[in-house]
């Protein structure tokens, strides 16, 4: 493993050739806890119960509580450093893609063009029964999931646990992992699949693998960079600053 610098890192990206993906670790700094993290959703809503699409066909109501915290969360979310780095990556041309796991629009409203979002959107509402999306957003608060006009019940077009990967988001992901030359992993451990596979599709077509998160995770071994110990809001700036330099 070469020695884990932004130097490097900076060195590899001006090779071209380089996607990232992306976990929650991203938005933490924008506000946004990890889901699965100590004061995060999962914390209070257990998942079973509020995240699968199982629990949403049989309680919308109930899944729509836990939807409407995270929908606050995400309202009130700015993006963050990390986010504002990737995008200028992008706009320099130093990087293709970014695939990520958030449903949170923060690497769009960083200036980011092509965000493939491989867990949907949470912004995306849409009838369950129809496909119709809703003239109006849905109302704020109240107790009862929101309705269409055909009388199914909203939804924001994020994966529940126990559904597919949008089908166009997972092809166009695998084909940007099979091809790019570096790939940067920020801000998850990209443990769960299929979004773990993606790192491994890189490696296996022979991309590089940067890290960049704040603990080690069980990509550090298989990483061949990996700047593990700062958050992305540091370490994506400083690798700008690299390329800069
Ligand atoms: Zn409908």
């Amino acid at each position: 493993m070469e020695a884990p610098s932004v130097e490097t890192a900076a060195r590899w990206i001006r090779d071209g050739g380089v996607a990232a993906l992306t976990g929650a670790g991203i938005s933490v700094d924008s506000g946004i806890p990890d889901f699965r993290s100590a004061g995060g959703l999962w914390e209070r809503y257990e998942p079973s119960q509020y995240a699968t699409i199982e629990a949403f066909r049989q309680d919308p109501d109930r899944v729509w509580r836990m939807l409407r915290e995270m929908g606050d969360l995400i309202d009130a979310a700015r993006p963050n450093a990390g986010h504002l780095a990737l995008a200028q990556l992008e706009a320099r041309g130093h990087l293709d893609a970014v695939i990520t796991q958030n449903v949170d629009d923060l690497h769009q409203a960083a200036g980011a063009k092509r965000v493939i979002e491989f867990h949907g959107n949470a912004r995306d509402i849409r009838c369950a029964r129809c496909g119709e999306r809703p003239a109006a957003p849905p109302p704020p608060d109240g107790v009862c999931a929101p309705r269409c006009a055909c009388g199914g019940v909203l939804r924001p077009m994020v994966v529940f646990f126990g559904e597919p990967i949008p089908p166009g988001a997972f092809v166009e992901a695998s084909e940007v992992a099979q091809k790019c030359r570096t790939m940067l992993v920020v801000g998850t451990s990209a443990t769960v699949a299929p979004a773990s596979l993606l790192p491994m599709l890189a490696k296996t077509a022979g991309a590089r693998l940067i890290e960049i998160n704040l603990e080690e995770t069980s990509l550090s071994r298989i990483a061949d960079l990996a700047l593990v110990g700062r958050s992305a809001t540091e370490v994506l700036p400083a690798i700008l600053r690299a390329l800069d330099a």
